[in-house]
């Protein structure tokens, strides 16, 4: 990543009037689609977008497995469309699971098909990949690995991540790192900033070979090759640092697929990479190799408010409980409400978010709750 795109240095200056061009498009083409000019795609089930506004590494991936686990823990089952970055797919979806070749699917979603028991689709148009999990599986939501500006594909809701770089020098490419105007953030529903409204944590490094595990907190005082080819190798190397390992760091670009030379030093010292790096490592590791599992917690205050969003589509009205008995709620057309039979309250609906607070709620007539029966 440029040093110039974090600061507005007289490059960053000079490649500015390129950055306007670059924007220009951008927004351009988001017009054309949202006036209907250019025809988008609707997927006939609710797509979450998980994107960036940024080019570089924001913990997307293990984002995206959170939010998947956290559904199917929900009894609602997601899949997952991703454009396989790295990959090779040209037009054709193709299913990925943890034995598929990330050199042809791309290593992101080998890597999340390695913790997730649910559809996953790489295909870099988007569209193909949602008809594909449709047609082939039973799905209640499609979580899109990335494409915030792949206009195309309708969405319901946009969940933006913004790494520790925030927005850099805040010019967009190729002056600074944002792929689309900062002021496009007032639109989308969600934002969440790495390392502070949620955390990657590590629990333990893992031997590529034997499996064996290596507890995090005997890594201080070590002396490590670090390697990372993904967005921000610098977490990666941070991360190891603030566990007290002396690195020695080796970064790759993002998606690089690795050889043995690249992975191999004349020295007897442990090699660490990143999860994402060692599903393309597999076939090429030692018993020197390991990598760093992480994984993240999303923010309560977050997944309440996503639900709420959600509440609209079947079956998501169905998993609403009643704030007081925790009861299951059911939706009432006429009037638009949410009925808890049991506490004889019915909750408003307000521009599609269901207000559940039962000082907003309606007490139901005996006549009412007569019909209900
Ligand atoms: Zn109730």
């Amino acid at each position: 990543m440029p040093t110039f795109w974090t600061r507005r240095s007289p490059l960053a200056w000079a490649l500015l009037p390129l950055s306007w061009l670059f924007c220009g498009v951008v927004k351009l083409r988001r017009l054309a689609y949202r006036r209907g000019w250019l025809k988008f795609y609707q997927s006939p089930i609710p797509l979450i977008i998980i994107g960036n506004i940024t080019v570089g590494g924001t913990g997307k991936t293990p984002f995206v497995i959170a939010l998947a686990k956290y559904f199917i823990n929900q009894g609602i089952k997601p899949a997952i469309i991703s454009r396989g970055y790295g990959g090779k797919i040209k037009k054709e979806p193709q299913l990925v699971d943890k034995y598929s070749d990330p050199k042809i699917v791309g290593d992101e979603t080998v890597l999340m098909a390695q913790y997730l028991n649910c559809p996953i689709v790489a295909c870099p148009i988007r569209k193909y990949a949602v008809e594909f999990i449709i047609k082939n599986h039973e799905c209640d939501i499609i979580l899109s690995d990335d494409g915030l500006q792949h206009y195309a594909l309708q969405r319901n809701i946009e969940i933006v991540l913004i790494g520790e770089q925030g927005l850099g020098n805040g010019f967009c490419l190729p002056a600074g790192m944002l792929r689309e105007s900062a002021n496009r953030l007032k639109t989308v529903d969600f934002i969440l900033h790495k390392n502070q409204d949620f955390i990657l944590k590590a629990q333990h490094l893992k031997n590529l070979v034997s499996q064996d595990i290596f507890e995090i907190d005997q890594l201080a005082g070590k002396t490590v090759h670090a390697i990372a080819g993904i967005g921000n190798p610098q977490s990666f190397f941070q991360q190891l640092q603030t566990l007290g390992a002396q690195i020695i760091p080796h970064s790759f670009p993002d998606h690089y697929y690795f050889k043995k030379e690249d992975i191999c030093f004349n020295d007897d010292l442990p090699v660490v990479m990143t999860e994402k790096d060692a599903v393309k490592c597999q076939m090429i590791a030692t018993s020197r190799h390991w990598y760093m599992p992480v994984e993240t917690d999303l923010p309560m205050d977050f997944l309440i408010s996503l639900q709420r969003k959600l509440a609209m589509f079947k079956p998501f009205l169905d998993i609403l409980v009643c704030p007081i008995c925790k009861g299951k709620l059911h939706y009432q057309k006429q009037p638009h409400e949410l009925i808890c039979p049991a506490c004889r309250l019915a909750y408003p609906i307000v521009d599609e978010i269901p207000k559940l607070l039962e000082t907003e709620a309606r007490r139901l007539s005996l006549e009412e709750y007569d019909q209900l029966k």
